[in-house]
């Protein structure tokens, strides 16, 4: 494979289409309504906005995810979702059916699915607290590795082979500041993981 400078830009072969209809995504939508009114998924003071969710169709490698540059809505409608249908890590490339883009972070959530049949659904929140906090006292990525590349899906598998990724179920990446992954066998414990943590160390944002 030809690398430029290491780096293997993201591409997203995009399918223009109301995809997400006919799926179930009421329990996505709360969940991620949830983190935004947490503040763990929204918008930065320069209006760079954080924070994604997914959830796993039926037993394949496909996927909903909330779609690229949708983070600053309080309430985001279906039509800011989109299906993930096919990905390449090496290549840092996928496919996506809605009528948004799905994000380059997007190949991180497909690493995961793609190495943990059981798990169904992640969520990528930002906490500064909570990233200084947890760093390094569970799984932590490489600083070194940027989230959304074929080197932080290897990351990822690392994590999940050589330290106890799949039962702590959540992460702290160290190369994506304030950035922390969390999973689960369904919405709930994905979620649930995460807000033990904050209610913990008291950082519930108002
Ligand atoms: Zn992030």
């Amino acid at each position: 494979m030809v690398m430029d400078e290491g780096v293997i830009k993201y591409h997203c072969d995009w399918i223009k289409g109301k995809s997400v209809e006919g799926f179930h995504i009421t329990a996505l939508m709360q969940k991620r309504d949830l983190m935004h009114s947490l503040g763990l998924i929204g918008v930065y003071e320069n209006g760079i906005g954080f924070g994604n969710i997914s959830h796993r169709i039926n037993n394949s490698y496909q996927f909903i995810i909330s779609g690229t540059q949708t983070a600053h809505f309080p309430i985001l409608k279906p039509e800011y979702y989109t299906v993930v249908t096919n990905f390449n890590i090496e290549e840092n490339s996928l496919t996506c059916c809605g009528a948004v883009k799905a994000s380059s972070e997007s190949l991180t959530h497909a690493a995961i699915y793609y190495y943990q049949p059981e798990i169904m659904s992640i969520i990528h929140i930002h906490n500064h607290q909570l990233w200084q906090e947890l760093m390094f006292k569970v799984p932590t990525s490489n600083p070194d590795v940027p989230y959304g590349t074929p080197q932080m899906a290897k990351e990822m598998f690392r994590l999940f082979d050589e330290e106890n990724l799949g039962t702590e179920k959540i992460l702290v990446m160290a190369g994506h500041e304030d950035g922390i992954i969390s999973f689960g066998k369904n919405l709930d414990e994905a979620a649930n993981i995460l807000l033990n943590f904050i209610d913990k160390t008291d950082l519930k944002s108002s």
